[in-house]
């Protein structure tokens, strides 16, 4: 028997985070399902942690509503699990639009690496979501593919605001000075722990999702002068970091056209000054280039 939150019956878990478990709700009185994002209560001293983030997030998410990220639906500070043993569990929770295909990370990962028409079919929707969010004043702070789920339909959806900050800093300052995010899709200022600007990092992100949905690999292991890989984009090589990656690549050299090859050099750019724009990468030369159709993708 599955476990019961109010209205919804919480049928199996779709994913789960660090402090998180999403599980498939179904709303018995619509019949619809949702993504119910569901923090266990208990501890008094994480309790006002926890709802203070989840709070900010809830917040941040009622700002937003664009076919490109996952949609709040509805929210509960008081809710209360009960479980088929009887057991009942205090806990938060946060009702979302249900992203139906699941982590486009499993989708590569089982499929296999995409078609530069099919990432950039994807990358079209991650850029327009986070045009989206950015011009919401909001900046993500943790896009990574765990948080870039897809529906049935193929639209992808940008979930997890729960590191979102205001685009102006939280002090006003236009810079964000936190270290957090995941390792391998922080940039570099991040590491070094300078104030970032929050767009330049959510755009390096996205660099290494559209790298990694094309070749199913990271670009690097983290974005620091010492990684063997990032080194060569650090010290100006990208020749020797394109080299490096296109050894047994199935057709060489050749694996990844010139076009893809610099819009990700300049989109990893370890000086942000020096990586380009949201406006600049929709007007690069890859980025209009021929897009999959969804005939393509089925
Ligand atoms: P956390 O903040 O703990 O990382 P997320 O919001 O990222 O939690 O959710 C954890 C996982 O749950 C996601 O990586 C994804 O697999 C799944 N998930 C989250 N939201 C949805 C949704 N709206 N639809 C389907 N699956 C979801
Ligand atoms: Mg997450």
């Amino acid at each position: 028997m599955p476990s019961q939150l109010g209205k919804y019956t919480l049928i199996r878990t779709l994913g789960s985070g660090a402090n998180s478990k999403v599980k498939l709700g179904l709303d018995k009185t619509t019949n619809r399902y949702f993504a119910v994002k569901i923090l266990k209560k208990g501890n008094p001293n994480l309790d006002s942690k926890f709802l203070e983030l989840v709070m900010t997030e809830v917040h941040t998410m009622s700002q937003l509503n664009h076919p490109n990220i996952v949609n709040l639906v509805e929210y509960g500070k008081d809710g209360v699990v009960e479980k088929s043993t009887g057991v009942k569990e205090p806990v938060i929770y946060i009702v979302l639009e249900l992203a139906t295909g699941g982590e486009l990370f499993d989708y590569v990962a089982t499929t296999g690496r995409f078609s530069e028409p099919i990432a950039r079919f994807y990358f079209h929707q991650l850029i327009e979501g986070l045009e989206y969010v950015h011009n919401k004043g909001v900046v993500h702070r943790d896009l990574k593919p765990e948080n870039v789920l897809y529906d049935q339909f193929f639209n992808l959806k940008i979930a997890d605001f729960g590191f979102a900050a205001p685009l102006e800093g939280r002090d006003g300052s236009g810079y964000c000075k936190t270290k957090l995010g995941t390792e391998s899709y922080m940039a570099p200022e991040i590491h070094m722990r300078k104030p970032y600007n929050g767009t330049s990092v959510d755009l390096f992100a996205s660099a290494i999702i559209l790298f990694i949905t094309f070749t199913q690999h990271p670009p690097f292991t983290k974005a620091v002068p010492e990684d063997p890989f990032y080194k060569l984009l650090c010290a100006n090589r990208p020749d020797l970091f394109w080299k490096a990656h296109s050894k047994n690549k199935p057709n060489g050299a050749d694996f990844f056209s010139e076009e893809f090859k610099n819009l990700i050099t300049v989109m990893l750019q370890f000086n942000p000054t020096q990586r380009i724009s949201l406006a600049e990468v929709k007007a690069h030369p890859w980025y209009n280039g021929p897009v999959a159709t969804i005939e393509d993708i089925q």
